[in-house]
């Protein structure tokens, strides 16, 4: 008799496994039941529509270090199929993918509909059946077979995935709990920081090229692009530090400091000395004017404001303004 497998989840990881199980046993029957009527939405607003489909990276060991937590599990996963292998999947079936300077590949369509398409067109040529709106409710066990337990039905099978992607509450996962499974507490991760009322929020639009991050007194940083926004700080420096102190960042209850360091390539002697020069060659000048350490304008008046020196010459106020030694 044919062997059902039943993956639950129409999303991206759930196509990935219902194509290949049933491109590599053509014996077996495979249904994708998905609880709503869409299938790979994440996957269209996935890379701001672009989908980031892998990374250019080809060593398993550097490429699992990017990963916040499971670093062993990704390995072992890595070892299995790696970025190579997504190329060529994709490349085997007509997705070429080009890569960015960072290393990011995204197809040469610049759109996610190229893996949708890829993914659905895989999907009829495998023979894999696709089940809208079944929200699966409950796991339970039926002689050697699993019962699927929808609102309005069942559904029999010998195998199940489980490609349900992340909620947000952890009693979302209660009827996987409910089969014995732990499930580790989700916390929100790759988030902005948002910092009502703080004087920053003034500075909207302004960005810096390459920030240093720190959360204080922990050993969080990051340093890269920083984008400050009408609610507090974004870009990627932040949200890498949101996704490394995913775990922290909550058992702190998202109250903390960052400290940033807006010039973290010019070391100390190097900038004491740029401000020196510059003050005595601008003497007259106001400090909230032009900087010559390439800080956007906007920060430079910013910064000059907070240490309270904005309508200060330069000759009075010195390098005690960069928090530095006169
Ligand atoms: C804005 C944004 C941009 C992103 N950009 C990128 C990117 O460029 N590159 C990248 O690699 N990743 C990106 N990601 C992450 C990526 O989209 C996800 O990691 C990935 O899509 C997750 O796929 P999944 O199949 O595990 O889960 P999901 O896409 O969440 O799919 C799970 C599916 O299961 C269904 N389901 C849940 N419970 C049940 C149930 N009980 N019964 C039946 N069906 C159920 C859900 O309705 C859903 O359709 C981005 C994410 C977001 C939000």
């Amino acid at each position: 008799m044919q062997k059902r497998l039943v993956v639950i989840g129409g999303g991206a990881s759930g196509f990935f496994c219902a194509v290949n199980a049933r491109r590599l046993n053509p014996g077996l029957e495979v249904i994708i039941v998905e609880k709503t009527s869409k299938i790979l939405s994440k996957v269209r607003i996935s890379g701001g529509g672009r989908c980031n489909l892998t990374h250019q990276h080809s060593e398993i060991y550097l490429m699992s270090k990017k990963y916040p937590r499971g670093t062993n599990l990704v390995k072992k996963t890595f070892h299995n199929f790696f970025t190579t292998d997504t190329i060529e999947w994709f490349g085997s079936r007509g997705v070429a993918v080009k890569a960015e300077s960072d290393g990011r590949m995204f197809p040469v369509t610049d759109s996610s509909e190229t893996i949708i398409d890829c993914l659905v067109r895989e999907m009829n040529m495998q023979g894999v059946k696709l089940w809208y709106n079944k929200d699966v409710r409950q796991i339970t066990k039926e002689g050697p077979q699993w019962k699927l337990s929808f609102p309005d039905e069942s559904l029999l099978a010998d195998y199940v995935c489980i490609a349900c992607g992340g909620f947000p509450k952890a009693s979302s996962f209660g009827w996987l709990t409910a089969l014995g499974h732990s499930i580790e507490p989700p916390v929100p991760s790759l988030f902005t920081f948002n910092m009502p009322g703080n004087a920053i929020t003034s500075l909207m639009g302004v960005s810096v090229e390459a920030a240093q991050v720190k959360i204080a007194g922990t050993k969080l940083q990051e340093t890269g692009p920083l984008l400050i926004t009408h609610w507090g700080m974004s870009g990627p420096a932040v949200l890498r530090l949101s996704a490394w102190g995913a775990r922290l960042l909550a058992e702190k209850e998202y109250r903390f400091t960052a400290l940033v360091n807006w010039l973290p390539d010019t070391p100390e002697p190097v900038l004491r000395e740029k401000v020196q020069g510059f003050r005595e060659t601008n003497a007259a000048a106001r400090v909230n004017g032009r900087n010559n350490l390439g800080l956007p304008q906007r920060l430079w008046e910013y910064l000059t404001q907070q240490a309270g020196a904005s309508n200060s010459r330069w000759r009075p106020v010195g390098l005690g303004l960069m928090g530095l030694q006169d």
